[in-house]
């Protein structure tokens, strides 16, 4: 979000026509920067909105005593500006998250005008563009061309207009109050930017040059830079709870110096919900402002994405989280990777040496274990070259849900006839059954409880086929 009023009628030419004309010719920005014409990109009147202006205000501010009234109204005039964008410009006008009467859109159009940064026309387009293109070239702040290029870079620059993805701006061409403020911005920037903050300070306390630095000036630097963060910051620091394809992101951080636009995650998922953070404890003053609005008639038709909906999203990014930490850990060979051995080769194989045990159709070879296992040497040995089924799940000793994990790690084959290993293995064949149980790497999920080692009813033998 956010711009200063430049290339502001380049883009409105770009988006309302199509690239039909001739020849199109190379623009500026399709040209690598050189030494001889890098200031063929600079986009000039941007620069002069968010760098040079600012800087004269520091220089001018060494100059002009702080009146503590200025400063007070200072801030205030930041929360009414910053408003203006983020429950203006953003939620109310580009994602028509709610609706608002005549009197509030006056104010939000007026205030939104004072934080200079383009008017609601121009900047809701773009916007539009960033939410349906992010992070790919038709984005026009996409933070995949780096931190400094999404914050300030983006503006600095020229950019081809004709490259920023289209979007249907038709209904704010059809509300007035966009359609004035857009042929009216220089005035509106002038009037609520500077004249209105100065005249406060003036008229009301006698400090003229402190409201024209202050709260004019220094106060429009300041807007400027938190609401540039949504573009870097909240795409750069911070949680992806629902959905981490692309690089929205939920901070505190962001929250803080965005009036609430800081959980970008959610925003991004859900644009059109009237909130962004949707914990009661989450710093949102733009929808507590919007909600009193509600209160007092000003705003209708809050928009709101259901729970469920929210929920859903929220588990199933839990869940990717959960199957990528799942391919990290060893959950032994997979059983229908594993060789077939007659019963009679189990034992023929046990006896000479081996020290395999049968549990459950699967054949475990424990040998590396024997010295470790917590039920002592004998126990186990005396396993060897047996169906250890029962003696496994209960008949000597009902093994923990983490015995049975660590057990999938020695299985070396399964043998004929194997109760359910063979079952399962017939199913895995012909597709049947297999899939519930598959996560979304492919991988089997093995829950505890499940593994294939554990039965609930102990059997006394293995048939042998
Ligand atoms: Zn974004
Ligand atoms: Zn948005």
């Amino acid at each position: 979000m956010a711009k200063p009023v430049a290339q502001e009628s380049k883009i409105a030419a770009g988006s309302s026509q199509s690239a039909a004309a001739a020849p199109v010719k190379r623009h500026i920005s399709d040209e690598p920067i050189t030494r001889k014409n890098w200031w063929k990109h600079l986009n000039f009147l941007n620069i002069t909105l968010i760098l040079v202006i600012p800087m004269l205000g520091i220089y001018a501010a060494y100059f002009t005593p702080i009146d503590k009234k200025t400063l007070i109204w200072a801030v205030i005039y930041y929360f009414w500006t910053g408003l203006g964008i983020t429950a203006g410009y953003h939620r109310l006008w580009a994602h028509t998250s709610y609706s608002a009467t005549l009197p509030l859109k006056i104010f939000l159009a007026a205030v939104g005008g004072g934080a200079v940064e383009g008017s609601i026309r121009w900047w809701s387009r773009d916007h539009r563009a960033h939410h349906r293109y992010t992070d790919t070239d038709k984005d026009p702040y996409s933070v995949r061309k780096g931190f400094w290029y999404s914050h300030l870079g983006w503006m600095i620059l020229k950019q081809n207009p004709k490259r920023i993805g289209r979007t249907d701006i038709s209904d704010l061409n059809q509300d007035p109050v966009v359609v004035w403020q857009h042929k009216n911005y220089l005035l509106v920037l002038t009037v609520m930017g500077l004249v209105f903050p100065t005249l406060v300070a003036g008229l009301g306390w006698g400090d003229w040059k402190g409201g024209f630095v202050y709260a004019g000036i220094l106060r429009i630097f300041v807007v400027q830079q938190a609401t540039f963060c949504v573009n870097s910051l909240a795409h750069w620091l911070g949680d992806q709870p629902f959905d981490d394809r692309n690089s929205p992101r939920d901070h505190v951080i962001t929250a803080f110096v965005t009036l609430g636009e800081g959980y970008h995650n959610f925003h991004h998922e859900f644009p059109s919900d009237y909130r962004n953070a949707i914990e009661w404890h989450q710093y949102d003053p733009t929808k507590w402002c919007i909600w009193i609005w509600k209160q007092l008639g000003l705003a209708y038709d809050l928009k709101q994405f259901p729970a469920n909906e929210i929920e859903k999203g929220r588990v199933q990014q839990l869940q990717k989280k959960i199957d990528r930490k799942r391919a990290t850990l060893d959950w032994g060979i997979p059983l229908e990777q594993l060789p077939v051995l007659e019963f009679e080769d189990f034992q023929k194989q046990a006896a000479e040496g081996r020290a395999l045990v049968l549990i459950a159709g699967v054949v475990h070879d424990v040998s590396s274990f024997i010295n470790d296992h917590p039920g002592g040497k004998a126990l186990i040995n005396s396993a060897i070259g047996k169906d250890a089924t029962a003696i496994f799940n209960g008949g000597v000793y009902d093994h923990s849900n983490a015995a049975h994990n660590l057990l999938s790690r020695f299985r070396v084959a399964v043998v004929r006839g194997g109760c359910e290993v063979e079952i399962w293995k017939q199913a895995a064949k012909e597709n049947k059954g297999s899939v519930a149980h598959v996560d979304s790497n492919e991988a089997r999920i093995i829950r505890a409880g499940e593994q294939v080692t554990r039965i609930s009813v102990p059997h006394v033998a293995a048939p042998a086929v």
